[in-house]
């Protein structure tokens, strides 16, 4: 059945800039504080508090939309987007509409399908269009408690509300789960690249929307979409893709027509629910946001946020490939963070050998370092010393099971040093 459809998959990717304070406030954007302990007037949308933009949100939006290669338009504009909720004290959240703060994106990544065993095959590059990314402010937090046959109370916390987003809208351009999959890990990787955002998805800052609908093979158009949500994880979003992919052919299998809809994922029933059909969507009667002159950036601070840019975790995916002559899978592990990527690089300077520093830092330190629930950057083993251990053992002075057990000391040895 499968194999007779294609698949369009869109993304709607919400990432949490991670400024100090929010975007129309000075008040803090930590998480995790006392419940309505950080808001003022603005944030709580009380009548006649003014919103001005955080002048940091623009900064690290612009660091974002270059990394992800969008055009930043000089001038853009924030909306009322309007609708009633609990936690949307004002009712309307300010975003940006027609004239967004960025658009006309792509990214290059490497994506292919998974085996049984979960590793990558097919492996290949591809470019995914990204439409837009603007701004915008979050909502609060509405907590709901209580037991199935007790009164169920809401608690609403506005510690969110005002925290600065950028939306990031792809192209319909995923033809798989996969794709998505890859494309959301890449994302959450550049973001933490540039610095801008945490990328948790656990803890909310950064959260996923997924479009997708089936259409038969050979047919042009795209079939009627339905939008996922409630995606916690890169593995739900993969898996309630599938889940919806198999349930919209056995809609149309059995004569029956897919409905534009939204749905849940459900991660315990492993399956979506209907939570609202098209004939309940908001008009949200967007119109331009009075209390806010239009957001104008200069063409010189783009060219210094762009002149600052690190070396993105693609090309430097490839220039490790090639450079050090990796597989796709080292170089893509070793280029996990911009920590992990420079102690590689130092390790392989130091060495000689870049093969064997890879195969280490990969197989033994990153193991050793998990156990102990060490981060790269403060390895106890420096990359000179892994390099000093790989030399000896190229030199033939020790064997590879010395080595081995080698390392282990010497994280114990050298963390107790550097107490
Ligand atoms: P809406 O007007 O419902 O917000 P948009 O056209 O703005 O829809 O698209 C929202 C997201 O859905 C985008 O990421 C887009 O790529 C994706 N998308 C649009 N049409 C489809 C489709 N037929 N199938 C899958 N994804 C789609
Ligand atoms: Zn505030
Ligand atoms: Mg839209």
């Amino acid at each position: 059945m499968r194999n007779k459809y294609g698949v369009v998959i869109g993304l709607e990717v919400h990432a949490q800039l991670k400024t100090d304070s929010k975007i129309f406030c000075g008040c803090s954007t930590r998480f995790g504080d006392e419940p309505n302990s950080n808001t003022c007037p603005v944030c709580l949308g009380l009548p006649g508090a003014l919103p001005v933009l955080n002048e940091k949100v623009v900064e690290y939006a612009t660091r974002t939309a270059l990394a992800l290669n969008l055009h930043v338009n000089e001038e853009s504009v924030f909306s009322r987007k309007n609708y009633f909720y609990p936690d949307l004290p004002k009712g309307y959240q300010i975003s940006q509409y027609k004239e967004p703060f960025s658009e006309h994106g792509w990214v290059e990544i490497m994506t292919g399908e998974r085996d049984e065993t979960g590793h990558p095959r097919d492996i290949q590059l591809k470019r995914f269009g990204i439409t837009r990314m603007h701004l915008e402010e979050d909502a609060g937090k509405s907590l709901h408690d209580g037991m199935p046959d007790s009164d169920t109370r809401t608690y609403v916390d506005l510690n969110r509300s005002g925290t600065p987003l950028a939306e990031i809208v792809s192209e319909p351009d995923f033809r798989s789960s996969w794709e998505a999959y890859d494309y959301v890990q890449y994302l959450r990787r550049v973001l933490q690249y540039v610095e801008t955002c945490d990328t948790n998805m656990e803890e909310g800052s950064l959260r996923c929307d997924a479009n997708v609908s089936v259409r038969p093979v050979g047919r042009e158009e795209f079939g009627t979409k339905v939008e996922l949500k409630n995606l916690n994880s890169v593995r739900f979003l993969q898996r309630a893709l599938e889940y919806e992919i198999d349930r919209q052919i056995g809609v149309i299998e059995s004569g029956g027509e897919v409905v534009q809809e939204t749905r849940l994922w459900n991660e315990r029933e492993n399956r979506t629910y209907t939570m609202r059909t098209k004939e309940d969507a908001h008009d949200y009667r967007y119109f331009p946001e009075p209390d806010l002159p239009p957001l104008r950036v200069e063409p010189a601070m783009i060219e210094r946020i762009r002149a600052g840019l690190p070396e993105l975790p693609e090309a430097l995916r490839r220039r490790f490939a090639e450079q050090y002559a990796l597989s796709h899978e080292d170089a893509v592990v070793l280029t996990g963070s911009r920590s992990l990527a420079g102690f590689f690089e130092a390790t392989a300077r130091a060495s000689g050998n870049a093969r064997s520093s890879a195969n280490w830092i990969k197989n033994e330190l990153l193991r050793e370092l998990d156990s102990r629930k060490i981060e790269i950057d403060a390895s106890p083993v420096s990359p000179e010393r892994l390099a000093e251990l790989i030399a000896e053992l190229d030199a033939g002075r020790i064997s590879g099971a010395q080595a081995k057990d080698l390392l282990p000391k010497m994280l114990r040895a050298m963390r107790c040093l550097r107490r």
